[in-house]
């Protein structure tokens, strides 16, 4: 799961390719407890197909499960087991495909990314991508394997968490207008941030490969107060923005705080940065999506997913000087797997 050491599926993944002559590389965190890991096989000096994966999956607290969720369980030829949509079967897939390859004699490499905490912000690839930024060759094209019911996602949203902290004056709610009720500040901003969503919908940026074709802004908890005769003095938000590709969550931000700053309404929260992730624009058209498509059955569609990726972060550093060569930048998802265990990530 996210937040527990991913080591032990990492160091076999990198004895099972080991064994077959294939290079691997380990990028751990700070603890030395989760690893990203990189390996390559085929030709060094030119660029080639990277295969991308996370490890980790969601938790299972809480959830009806009628098999055990970390073994896979076969029944009706659907495979069933936490994360064997998202994204473990690609995962194994993508293994068995670098052995594959390591047998044959390639024009291109074939590569392989897998990294950990992915489901809690796309966290642990960054310090893969770091690496792979500064490669004196690059991959031409990335396959991630995240769920798509075998069509080709060519694109995804982005998205930025924050935390809003609204400060009041602490005071006995018999004289509550002589003090700054934190509660009513945080409901000013909620006010604001409702009236630049609808800004967004009506005028905004449009994509109608997406089910909700604009960006959006969503307050996921608030927290405050604590008894009806006290003037709270604090009250926290947690909200986050959803972008369209081109869409900035900076430049959304600043739009809600002109608005709450424009209706009077001081002082404003501090606005803490949480997480935060680029989204996805490959062009269909692109070679990378050509190429794909040559693969896969005539009657694949190609589709946009509500759900984040690290193909944004990747798409951003690590394939944004191949744009023009490409024709746009590479990006997709599909899974070798029935949705059937699928929970709602990101
Ligand atoms: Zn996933």
């Amino acid at each position: 799961m996210s937040h527990t050491p991913n080591l032990a599926l990492i160091e076999h993944v990198a004895r099972v390719l080991g064994a077959a002559g294939i290079a691997c590389t380990m990028v751990k965190d700070d603890a030395g407890a989760c690893a990203n890991l990189f390996a390559s096989t085929g030709p060094a000096d030119v660029p080639g197909v990277m295969l991308s994966g996370h490890t980790d999956v969601v938790p299972v607290e809480g959830q009806p499960w009628t098999t055990p969720p970390f073994k896979a369980t076969v029944c009706d030829n659907r495979l069933y087991g936490r994360g064997s949509a998202d994204m473990k079967g690609f995962v194994a897939c993508a293994v068995v495909a670098m052995l594959d390859a390591s047998a044959r004699t390639l024009k291109k490499p074939l590569q392989l990314a897998l990294s950990y905490d992915e489901e809690i912000g796309c966290v642990g690839v960054r310090r893969l991508i770091d690496v792979l930024e500064t490669a004196p060759v690059r991959p031409e094209l990335c396959v991630v394997g995240e769920p798509t019911m075998m069509q080709i996602a060519t694109g995804h949203k982005g998205k930025a968490v924050y935390r809003a902290v609204c400060c009041g004056e602490e005071g006995h709610s018999a004289l509550a207008p002589r003090y700054r009720n934190a509660i009513h500040v945080a409901t000013d901003w909620i006010v604001a941030m409702r009236a630049a969503q609808q800004q967004l919908a009506q005028h905004g940026a449009y994509d109608d490969g997406y089910d909700v074709p604009y960006s959006t802004i969503h307050v996921g908890t608030i927290h405050g107060g604590k008894a009806l005769n006290i003037v709270p003095n604090e009250c926290t938000l947690d909200f986050e923005i959803r972008t369209l590709a081109n869409d900035r969550a900076d430049a959304i931000l600043d739009d809600i705080r002109a608005r709450a700053a424009h209706d009077g309404h001081t002082p404003l929260p501090d606005i803490e940065d949480v997480n935060a992730y680029p989204g996805l624009d490959t062009h269909v058209a692109s070679d990378a999506v050509r190429f794909l498509e040559a693969l896969l059955p005539p009657d694949t569609r190609k589709r946009k997913v509500a759900f984040g990726t690290e193909g944004g972060l990747s798409w951003l550093r690590v394939f944004s000087s191949w744009r023009n060569r490409l024709k746009g930048p590479p990006g997709f998802g599909f899974t070798p797997w029935h949705e059937s265990a699928r929970i709602p990530t990101l």
